[in-house]
């Protein structure tokens, strides 16, 4: 089995060339290792081959291993479904949370936040395809959402995020990637003086090249990296 190191430059080569491919600057493209159920051994390997951005999804093993490794070592990114409750934490613990799609959730966000004088960046995650197992806010709702939250001063939408129905050929996953830029752009042109639509948080392991190639700039790639979880 590859070492984290020998997948880690190898998942950044990919990225490299699929940008290349495509013209776009690989700089513009963050990996997000995605460290759910890994252990902090393993985050540790890769920090130390390059790594600096990682994505979690369960929040008390989060804080856990973030309290054990230093926050500040790494870029934090919440990518898991976030309840209300928990929202205190979250804004305490990370630097982007990619999972927002309800008013209530940003609400209690910007409360959050205000408290410490932080600005939370977070995305808005929009269930592509129309999936009842996943979380999300309808394509359909999605604009309208943005402009609720945009009033909040202590949030800063950074852009959107999603997660397509899973397929063995990632050629299939893309019409869903298209329809996340259509979004943005539809976001986008309304202007909201607190949204910037600056990322488009989507590909994994499986079909991160093309996310790439619909303009992704975070992809959110576990398996590849870490390996298989239990
Ligand atoms: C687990 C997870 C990933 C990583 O998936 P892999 O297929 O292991 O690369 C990415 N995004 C989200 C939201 C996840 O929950």
């Amino acid at each position: 089995m590859a070492s984290i190191k020998e997948n880690i430059k190898n998942i950044q080569s990919q990225i490299t060339n699929a940008a290349a491919d495509c013209g776009r600057n690989p700089e513009s493209i963050q990996l997000i290792a995605v460290s759910k159920k890994k252990s902090v051994e393993k985050i540790i390997a890769c920090i130390d081959a390059g790594g600096s951005h990682f994505g979690e999804n369960y929040m008390q093993e989060a804080v856990q291993k973030i309290d054990t490794i230093g926050k500040n070592r790494a870029t934090w990114h919440f990518i898991g479904h976030l309840q209300s409750n928990k929202a205190k934490i979250a804004v305490q613990y990370f630097d982007y949370i990619h999972t927002v799609d309800t008013v209530k959730l940003a609400r209690e966000i910007n409360k959050q936040a205000k408290k410490t004088n932080k600005i939370q960046s977070i995305f808005l995650q929009v269930n592509i395809g129309d999936e009842n197992s996943k979380s999300g806010t309808n394509i359909d709702q999605a604009v309208e959402l943005a402009s609720l939250i945009n009033v909040f001063e202590n949030v800063s939408i950074q852009g959107l995020m999603c997660m397509p129905p899973f397929f063995d050929d990632p050629e299939l996953a893309r019409s869903y990637f298209k329809k996340l830029v259509i979004i943005r752009k539809e976001i986008d042109d309304q202007k909201f003086s607190n949204v910037t639509m600056a990322h488009l948080s989507m590909g994994m392991s499986n079909d991160f090249k093309v996310a790439i190639q619909e303009g992704s700039t975070m992809v959110r790639v576990g398996t590849s990296i870490f390996g298989k979880r239990d």
